[in-house]
């Protein structure tokens, strides 16, 4: 389908509808973004871009902008949470490609930046309440009060998408019974590319350096059992943070004593959407398939879904054609991490003997193949939508 001059309508200027957005306006559409903020703002903390992702924007031509804010990864570490000892190292630069720790901030602003120089109109102050979807039309009304029609929609609108609920109803999703505090700190000194996982029973605190090492991305996750609002921004007091980690060795009580402002987010279980299109419309990202963080995947996984629906909305005659293709390719792999994902919570937080011995295990496995760990993410990291899918290699701008 030529995509010269065709509107489309994204709604979200988050990391899938600004991917997207550039990748469709450099094709030649004329694309405009529907944004709830009134900004670009200075908003999250640390994410992990891994080779599969960074395949993508290297693909866009954005490859040296990444290498720029980011701080390339070069190992993870896995301690045990009493003295940090370590329990196993996986070397980074064995994997298939470049791993980067990176401020949400920093990449939603890049890729700003880029779907605006591809032509992308981005319209703040544009909150969705109401969408009502006809076979080639789609209809919509803002908070603001604005009524819009678009010719083809992207839902790539988060994790309580309205194009999601349109598309499927309403899936109640179910508190996991973990709670997550996420912080950032000034660095003390020289900080090593290393994501380190303080693993203890219940509980596991993750740490790594952004921006150029100056700052220290914290993840801290604890099993509970009361129910905490899911969504991204409630502060919570340091002094919490720090008591539930109070029993944490190594590292962990210098870095929380540096902790002034504090995030804590309820982890829910959230099942991938049956439905990704519907006439006019489809969803990516978060909307279509919202993760846990265990395996620092959601904005990769927003990435690879940005680069196929593109390309599948040139490769085929009409977008329902487009969105069926996609959703046959994506939504099996999105299946296979977001259940990876939340496997992954469970091997950080075990306790006593089980701990003991899975911790011996690492350990043991580490040292025999050293690379072995991990060898058993090639079917995550060296999956490469760009090379799969070679007519959408848009031109840099
Ligand atoms: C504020 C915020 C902070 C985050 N912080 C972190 C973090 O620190 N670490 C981490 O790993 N992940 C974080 N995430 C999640 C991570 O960015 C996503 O998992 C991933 O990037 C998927 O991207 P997405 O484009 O699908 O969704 P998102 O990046 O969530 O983008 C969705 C966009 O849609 C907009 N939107 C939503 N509803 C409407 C509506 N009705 N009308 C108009 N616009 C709408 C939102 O404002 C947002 O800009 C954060 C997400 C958000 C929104």
């Amino acid at each position: 389908m030529a995509l010269t001059g065709r509107k489309i309508t994204v709604l979200g200027a988050g990391i899938s509808g600004l991917t997207v957005a550039t990748i469709l306006a450099r094709r030649g559409a004329e694309v405009t973004v529907l944004e709830r903020a009134e900004a670009i703002r200075e908003v999250g903390a640390g994410l992990q871009i891994s080779p599969n992702g960074v395949t993508v924007l290297e693909a866009l031509g954005l490859g040296a902008e990444l290498a720029d804010i980011g701080v390339r990864g070069r190992e993870v570490a896995l301690r045990d949470y009493r003295q940090g000892r370590e329990v196993l190292r996986l070397d980074l630069s064995g994997a298939t490609g470049a791993y980067y720790f990176i401020h949400r901030a920093d990449l939603v602003e890049m890729l700003a930046r880029a779907a605006r120089a591809a032509g992308v109109q981005i319209r703040f102050l544009h909150e969705i309440t109401g969408l009502a979807l006809e076979q080639d039309r789609a209809h919509l009304t803002t908070a603001q009060g604005a009524h819009l029609s678009a010719e083809t929609l992207i839902g790539a609108d988060g994790l309580h998408s309205v194009v999601r609920g349109v598309l499927n109803g309403r899936a109640a999703p179910s508190f996991t019974g973990q709670v997550a505090w996420r912080a950032t700190v000034p660095a003390n000194g020289r900080v090593d590319p290393v994501a380190n996982v303080h693993m203890g029973p219940g509980r596991h605190l993750v740490h790594y350096p952004l921006r150029s090492g100056d700052l220290i991305n914290i993840v801290a996750v604890e099993e509970r059992r009361d129910w905490v609002d899911e969504g991204w921004n409630h502060d919570d007091q340091p002094a919490n943070l720090r008591a539930a980690f109070a029993d944490f060795g190594g590292e962990v009580p210098a870095l929380l004593d540096r902790v002034t402002r504090v995030n804590l987010w309820g982890l829910f279980r959230h099942p991938v959407a049956p439905h990704w299109h519907k006439g006019c419309a489809a969803i990516l990202g978060d909307a279509a398939h919202p993760t846990l963080p265990f395996l620092a995947q959601g904005a990769n996984m927003a990435l690879e879904d940005a680069w196929v629906l593109a390309a599948a909305l040139e490769s085929h005659d009409t977008p329902e054609a487009a969105f069926a293709a996609y959703q046959e390719e994506r939504r099996p792999r999105t299946m296979r991490i977001v259940d990876a994902a939340s496997r992954n919570a469970r091997n950080y937080h075990l306790s006593g003997p089980l701990r003991i011995a899975a911790h011996a295990a690492l350990r043991v496995g580490g040292a025999l193949a050293p690379g072995g760990p991990l060898k058993r993410f090639d079917w995550l990291y060296a999956h490469d939508v760009a090379a799969r899918h070679p007519l959408v290699a848009a031109p840099a701008p």
